[in-house]
Formats: C-alpha cells, structure tokens, sequence
C-alpha cells in the first residue's frame, strides 16, 4: 500500500487539507496516510520544536507528502517556518518546484480580451539555490555606512537539472527566463546551461525572455506560454501573476519534487491565511489541485485528471467559496468536488 504523509499544519492548512483528503478517499484508491497533526505553530510556541527528528524520518520514509500551510504571525522571525518547510525541500533535496496555471473558469480571468484568457502553463522554479538560501551577512551593522549582503547563488548541477525537468514536462515549448543582462554571472551560467539543453531537446520549441518582459507578455497574452523555467526568485513572483490569471491564490497548487528520487511535497501556494483562518471559507481547490499533482507523480495520472475534471466542473457551475464567487464553506465546496470525482 502506498503511504503518503501529511502534515496539515497552522491556519486554514487543516481546514483545505481535510477536503483534499476527503477528495482523494472519493477516488477509492486505498492510499494510506501518516498524518503528522503535530507539527505546527502551537507545538512550537510550547516547546519550541518545528520538527522533530522521529517526524522528519516518518516523513522521508513515506516519500510523498501532503502538506497545509506552515506559518504564524505569532512565530515569524522565528526559524519556526524555515525548520520545517526550508528543511524539508534542502534534505529531500526538492529542486524542482513545479507550479501550473489553468484557467478553471473564463469568469475568473482578470484579462479583458476574451481570445487571450486560456491560460495552460506551468511556471518551474528552481527551489534550492538562487536568493532565497539564506547566505550573506551585514556589514557595519546600525551605522550609517551599514551595507546588507544576499549572496545569490547558482551552480551548474543546480541550473543544468532545473532546465532537464522544464524539457522533460513541456508540451510545446520552454520559455527561460532571467535577467542576464543585468547580473551577468549567474545570468551567464543560466545561458550557458540553457544554450546546452536546447541543443538537447531540438524537438521542442525554446525560447528566451528577460524576467521584466516575461512579466510584461504574461499579463499580455498568457496564453503564448507552456513551460516557464526560472530561478527562486523570479519564479516565486512569476508563479504569482500565473496564479492570479488563472483565478486566484486560493486555486493554485506546487509540486516540489527530486524527480530522480522520486521524492515529493504537495502543498498549496497560498499560506495559512490568518485573517480567514477558522471561519470556514478557505478556498480548499489549491490543496485538492496539490493532491492531483500527487496522484500523476504516483503514476496515477489518470486520477489526477479526474480530480482537475470535478474541480471544474464544481467551480463552473459556481459550487465553490466566495473567492471564485460562489457561496459555499470550505467543507462544502470540498464536498462539491468530491461529488463530482464519483
Ligand atoms: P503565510 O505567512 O503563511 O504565507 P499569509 O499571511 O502570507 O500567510 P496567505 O495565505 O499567503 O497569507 O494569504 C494571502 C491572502 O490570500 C489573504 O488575504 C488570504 O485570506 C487569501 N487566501 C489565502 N489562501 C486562501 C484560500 N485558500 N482561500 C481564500 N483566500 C485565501
Ligand atoms: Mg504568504
């Protein structure tokens, strides 16, 4: 039996998590899950571990997980997040995170023309090297000659393997992105890497793109768009504007994957969105979308479409919360889709 470990977390992650596995037990496909209920904020607060060891093995061992939301006001600033969610994607060694865009509804397109609406994309990520690994210091700290230093990293291994999965997922095209023409050493090894793994893939469509003119065409016309591939940073903005094309933060799910270890964390993009936290009307369509991405890397890419198909189906005929203009709580929005899967 496959296990699959999930960790619901703070917020609104429990309240999205008990619907995408609601969802997924409609499917019937006798998956069995480690629910790992402890890590979160609380624990933390109490006793001031974000993981521990014995979880981080139940995690690794499963392979495959399910993750809410981590985050809390009430612990930022902490390490609290970084310990759990950082730590995972640095010792699982999770560098590809794999983010789609589609437009589930033509109503939930902010874009005026109706020709260029149908966004069908995904946006890949780099996940372990660029900005955001935490490496830098300050200088002449509180002075006024104070400097600050992010070290922005890429390596060749790092770049070449982000750019292998993009060609290996893309359907028609992969479109780079960076911004070499303004910091020219990482921005010249993504060329480099990128110029080998074109004349790799010569059936597939390749293009370029500096990371402010991607933005600028995205809201343009997503729809000239499959793969994007960029570093942490870019990624992490670029993700964002596909998301809301697509119908919004409460609708957009991430894979992040080692695709040669067959390792996963399946999560929502959004967080654990304080200010609707314990209401009931989180948006649960992002963790059961998250689950389908599950079920196609457990090679049941089959389910995972069925689950996209009913999560349409649901959202179209409004039988969804109030973010994608529907009327209905979280439970029974995740109850709508469910219906649908049968
Ligand atoms: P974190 O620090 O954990 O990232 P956050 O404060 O950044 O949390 P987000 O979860 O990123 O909050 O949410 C940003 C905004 O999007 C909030 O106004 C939130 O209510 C809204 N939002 C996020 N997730 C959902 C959802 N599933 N359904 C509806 N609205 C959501
Ligand atoms: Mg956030």
């Amino acid at each position: 039996m496959t296990t699959v470990a999930v960790v619901p977390g703070d917020g609104v992650g429990p309240e999205v998590i008990d619907q995408a596995l609601r969802v997924l037990d409609s499917l019937g496909l006798g998956l069995s899950f480690d629910v790992l209920d402890q890590i979160n904020a609380e624990r933390f607060r109490r006793t001031g571990v974000a993981m521990s060891h014995e979880e981080m093995v139940r995690i690794s061992s499963a392979r495959r997980v399910l993750l809410g939301a981590i985050g809390d006001p009430r612990v930022q600033q902490t390490g609290y997040a970084r310990n759990v969610l950082l730590r995972l994607r640095f010792e699982l060694d999770l560098y590809v995170n794999h983010r789609p865009a589609v437009l589930l509804d033509d109503r939930l397109s902010p874009l005026r023309d109706p020709a260029r609406r149908s966004i069908d994309c995904v946006v890949v990520r780099e996940n372990t090297e660029g900005a955001y690994i935490g490496s830098g210091g300050v200088l002449r700290s509180g002075t006024p000659q104070e400097i600050a230093i992010d070290n922005d990293i890429s390596t060749r291994h790092g770049v070449s393997r982000v750019l292998g999965y993009a060609f290996s997922v893309a359907r028609r095209s992969v479109c780079m992105v960076d911004k070499s023409n303004a910091v020219p050493f990482g921005g010249g090894l993504w060329q480099q890497c990128w110029a080998d793994a074109r004349s790799a893939h010569p059936g597939l469509a390749s293009s370029h793109l500096y990371v402010d003119a991607a933005a600028m065409k995205l809201i343009q016309d997503p729809t000239a768009f499959d793969v994007i591939v960029t570093n942490n940073s870019y990624g992490d903005i670029l993700s964002d504007v596909t998301s809301q094309l697509a119908g919004g933060l409460g609708t957009a799910a991430s894979a992040n994957l080692n695709p040669e270890q067959g390792v996963g964390l399946f999560e929502p993009v959004h967080g654990s969105a304080p200010d609707i936290a314990g209401q009931g009307i989180a948006n649960p369509v992002g963790a059961v979308l998250s689950a389908a991405l599950m079920l196609d890397h457990l090679g049941r890419g089959a389910e995972g479409d069925a689950l996209r198909g009913a999560v349409r189906k649901a959202v179209s005929a409004r039988r969804c919360t109030p973010d994608l203009g529907g009327q209905l709580g979280t439970e029974d929005a995740g109850a709508a889709i469910a219906a649908e899967v049968q």
